[in-house]
């Protein structure tokens, strides 16, 4: 049913994707001309932070600069750039036990010419799910494959970071955010579809290169969303991004209104900068080790060297100043492993000889885990489903062709981030304190990391200010979908787990995936924020003016009533939010950091980690907005410390 439409989008997409390619030059040159430079940093995957560090210190002409990354570039591909390509094609797979939620696009994710197919080890706490670990494997990396939602996490957060790192001032909100300045390029608001909904200009950064904007284009079935939302006493907030993230926003999206093409850190910060000739790319190229000087210097051991891998050949890259490990939340922590780095005890157990013993790698894995109430609308409004109907399909692809607008550059607007006394409505947020206290309790080994980071969540938990959890309006049907019938789904999770994971080697040979054990919904607190949830999804529905569009709740089950039914469906249902953090923490010695807060690997003298591995703590945020702040800032410090010598 869905087949012409996918056939016609493809047919009709094609003149887009070839005006694309015109203005990115390819990366692809040989291993043998890759090596012919002689290069000073080594950037190790090419994703969202690796291209940002490349394009910023390539902006120093006297350096050279080369990135191994294991994926290709894919520009042109509609696949990446088109914010909604295959929605529909994304229903076809729900109503699973993957929910997927419906911004998601089936054609990138869980396709490995992407994504990396990576997935948790089943546990009884999800349910013996294996759970997808979605992660970027192409230039541009998970920015190329993600939702492009736009956010910043609160004030206190960023302070909690800071007191992770002995108060260093670096990674406080004051610290990061001439960085968040300088990533963005805050686009107009267009025509204001939706007055009062429209976000303010407070605190954004106008001249970077990753254009941010709001949609242009709303669902009917938003306002009285908003409106509902509003009167249930949670405001709308205008100023998201001014380090208080707490209200109903109209989320900004990483997308070029004028093309209504996705924008991630290839077309950001790749393209532009393709011709610098100190710059060089090996795409299809996997890192397998780090190699280091023989001997631990005065400043620790020193990376000289990267293997990797192309077309079954290896090969070794030297770099003369710094070895910058960009390769993300499961691979940062594999290859530090495979190189000697990590925790002497499991490297041993592989025949690994430890250079360094540092137990914190690949632990502190962190997730938001989310859960959806699916609702059927009564008729007469338009949603993402109605891309079922082949004539609204054909009229939209002709639409975005023509213009690059229409739904299919469109994105969900109404998100939520609120603390739990605001959203909750039984049992009060106390109660859920006494359940993370309960939850602690039963927690045994907690690491000093942990023990610090609990004492952070429970100051603000009962501190009421900062969100613990995130609520999304998806303007489409998620669960058991019906072609021809419209849906609302209210996509609600919790923001600081209490639950921990880990990510490992599981073998010696660099191409097999890590082994991620992500605990999820181990503690009771992580289950009962998700319960409390779906306790309160059905409430928005309910409550006017949105229940006069609501014709029936979907999912869960209307006859699912009891605690224990709703948990048994959370662990069977949850997604996670692919957000998944902290495997190589950038957190004080003292606590069991891997990185300090110059985000060089502890006991080295040259090997940094920039990417989403070095988050110290969950964000109530989307992540990429930080990602590149961090790789903006690290940049700079790369900067002053080769200026410096
Ligand atoms: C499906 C999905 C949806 C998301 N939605 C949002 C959203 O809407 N908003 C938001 O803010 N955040 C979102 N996120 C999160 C955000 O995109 C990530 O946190 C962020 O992009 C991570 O950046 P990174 O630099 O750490 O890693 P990545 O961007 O993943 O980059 C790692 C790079 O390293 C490469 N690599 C890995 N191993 C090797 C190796 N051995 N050799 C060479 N190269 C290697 C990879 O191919 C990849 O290109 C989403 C993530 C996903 C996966």
């Amino acid at each position: 049913m869905y087949f012409p439409f996918t056939l016609l989008f493809y047919l009709s997409i094609l003149a887009r994707s070839r005006g694309q390619s015109s203005v990115c030059k390819s990366p692809l040159v040989s291993p043998a001309e890759f090596l012919a430079e002689q290069y000073d940093y080594i950037i190790i995957g090419g994703g969202t932070a690796g291209l940002t560090v490349a394009a910023r210190l390539s902006e120093v002409v006297n350096l050279s600069i080369g990135v191994l990354e294991a994926g290709y570039l894919h520009i042109p591909d509609a696949n990446v750039s088109t914010p909604v390509c295959d929605h529909r094609n994304s229903t076809q797979v729900k109503g699973t036990d993957t929910q997927r939620p419906a911004d998601y696009n089936t054609n990138l994710t869980g396709n490995p010419e992407y994504d990396w197919m990576m997935s948790t080890d089943p546990q009884v706490s999800t349910a013996n799910r294996s759970i997808p670990q979605l992660r970027g494997k192409l230039m541009g990396g998970s920015s190329a494959i993600n939702s492009m939602a736009w956010t910043r996490a609160s004030i206190p957060e960023y302070a909690g970071w800071d007191a992770l790192n002995n108060y260093s001032g670096e990674w406080s909100w004051d610290g990061l955010l001439p960085y968040f300045l300088k990533s963005e390029r805050r686009k107009p608001n267009p025509v204001p579809r939706l007055p009062g909904f429209m976000p303010s200009y407070y605190e954004d950064g106008f001249l970077g290169p990753v254009e941010v904007g709001p949609n242009a284009l709303y669902s009917d079935i938003v306002p009285p969303y908003i409106d509902t939302m509003n009167q249930l006493d949670i405001p709308t907030i205008y100023d998201a991004m001014s380090g208080n993230i707490s209200g109903l926003t109209n989320v900004l999206v990483a997308i070029d209104r004028e093309t209504g093409t996705r924008v991630d850190s290839s077309t950001a910060h790749y393209c532009p900068n393709a011709g610098r000739p100190n710059l060089r790319i090996l795409s299809g190229a996997t890192a397998t080790r780090i190699l280091f000087q023989d001997g631990i210097g005065e400043g620790g051991l020193r990376a000289t060297d990267v293997s990797f891998m192309s077309n079954n050949s290896y090969y070794t890259v030297n770099a003369t100043q710094e070895v910058i490990l960009s390769t993300g939340v499961f691979k940062t922590p594999q290859l530090l492993e495979l190189s000697g780095i990590g925790n002497a005890t499991l490297l041993k157990e592989f025949g690994i000889d430890p250079l360094l013993d540092l137990p914190g790698v690949g632990e502190n894995l962190q997730e938001h885990i989310f859960i959806t109430t699916d609702f059927e609308l009564n008729g007469g409004y338009t949603t993402f489903d109605n891309f079922s109907n082949p004539a609204f399909a054909a009229e939209q692809m002709e639409i975005y062709n023509n213009t690059g607008g229409g739904w299919l550059a469109a994105t969900s607007p109404a998100v939520t981030f609120l603390p739990h006394a605001a959203l909750l409505v039984s049992p009060s947020s106390a109660s859920l304190l006494d359940s993370f206290d309960a939850s602690l309790a039963q927690l045994s080994n907690v690491t000093p990391l942990a023990q610090a980071q609990y004492e952070l969540q429970r100051s603000w938990i009962s501190g009421g200010q900062i969100p613990e959890v995130e609520t999304i309006q998806l303007p489409e049907g998620v669960v058991d979908v019906v072609a021809g019938q419209n849906y609302m789904t209210v996509l609600s999770g919790l923001m600081h787990p209490v639950s921990r994971g880990s990510v490992h080697i599981n073998s010696t040979n660099p191409l097999v995936a890590p082994r991620i054990i992500g605990n999820y919904l181990t503690a009771d607190y992580d289950a009962q924020v998700l319960l409390e949830l779906l306790r309160f999804n059905p409430k928005i529905a309910l409550s006017p003016p949105l229940s006069a569009s609501i014709a029936s709740q979907v999912s869960p089950p209307a006859d699912l009533q009891s605690d224990d039914d709703l948990i048994s469906f959370i662990r069977e249902a949850f997604a996670v939010g692919d957000h998944v953090l902290g495997t190589a923490a950038m957190v004080s010695k003292e606590l069991g950091g891997v990185v300090d807060e110059k985000l060089v690997v502890y006991g080295t003298e040259n090997l940094r980690v920039i990417d989403v591995s070095v988050f110290p703590t969950e964000l109530a945020a989307h992540l990429q907005a930080t990602v590149y702040a961090i790789a903006e800032k690290a940049s700079d410090m790369i900067k002053l410390a080769y200026q410096s010598q």
